[in-house]
């Protein structure tokens, strides 16, 4: 089996070949041609699989590889030209096209890590961590470029959701990473405002170590007729 056959993009395929992986692993086998078709997943697998690559390649498939080059200003140049202009400027929300919620920061550093990996040969990829314990002007000054994927924890996501930072009426595909550790953490009720945010119509894929109980229901219930994998 072989990236190509699952359907990725050229611009990808070279950044993984840079990358050093030669072959799919089976995680990513069975995800990138469901989750590169549109569907919503349940993927029970293990960290050391290779889930980050599973639903970040063919998300970034689907955002960036086969778009025209986004129109349109940055909310930071935006602002200037309010400026110029006289006005005073307002902050604009970042409109995320894609969120990979985690349940530590470190594992969000990894996902953002591999993602700009993954997307060196892409056109204008952002992907920016927002995360409990840094320190909130910088985090301002990162979503004030409007990136088009934000990897985060639960709790800070919701400060900044609630003080109009983020809006995710633009948003297409919603990542639940060790969805199980995020739960045992205690971040359910924020991980049902962050969903409800979201429009019914985006994709959805969760990864957990297990599909039982309380994850299992919580599964189901944000996520549309999924393909379940269970490596
Ligand atoms: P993960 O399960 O996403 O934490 O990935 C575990 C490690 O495997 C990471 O260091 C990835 O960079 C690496 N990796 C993921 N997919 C592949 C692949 N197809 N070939 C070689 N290495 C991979």
């Amino acid at each position: 089996m072989t990236f190509e056959a699952l359907g990725l993009n050229t611009s990808i395929i070279k950044a993984l070949t840079d990358s050093g992986y030669t072959a799919p692993t089976p995680v990513q086998q069975q995800a990138i041609p469901a989750a590169i078709a549109g569907k919503d997943l349940l993927v029970s697998s293990q960290t050391g699989s290779g889930k980050t690559a599973a639903f970040m390649l063919p998300s970034l498939h689907r955002l960036f590889a086969s778009e025209p080059a986004a129109a349109g200003k940055t909310p930071n140049q935006e602002m200037q030209a309010a400026r110029a202009r006289g006005e005073r400027p307002r902050f604009k929300a970042a409109q995320p096209k894609m969120l990979v919620l985690t349940p530590t920061r470190e594992l969000a550093l990894q996902v953002t890590t591999n993602t700009d990996k993954y997307s060196v040969n892409l056109r204008r990829i952002k992907a920016v961590s927002i995360l409990g314990g840094m320190p909130y002007p910088k985090q301002m000054q990162l979503l004030a470029k409007n990136p088009e994927i934000l990897v985060a924890t639960p709790g800070r996501l919701i400060d900044h959701m609630e003080s109009g930072k983020i809006d995710f009426s633009q948003l297409e595909i919603l990542v639940l990473d060790e969805a199980d550790r995020m739960l045992d953490m205690g971040f359910i009720d924020d991980i049902e405002k962050i969903v409800e945010a979201t429009p019914s119509t985006r994709q959805t894929m969760l990864f957990s170590a297990t599909l039982d109980g309380v994850v299992g229901n919580m599964a189901r219930r944000i996520t549309k007729d999924p393909q379940v994998i269970q490596i």
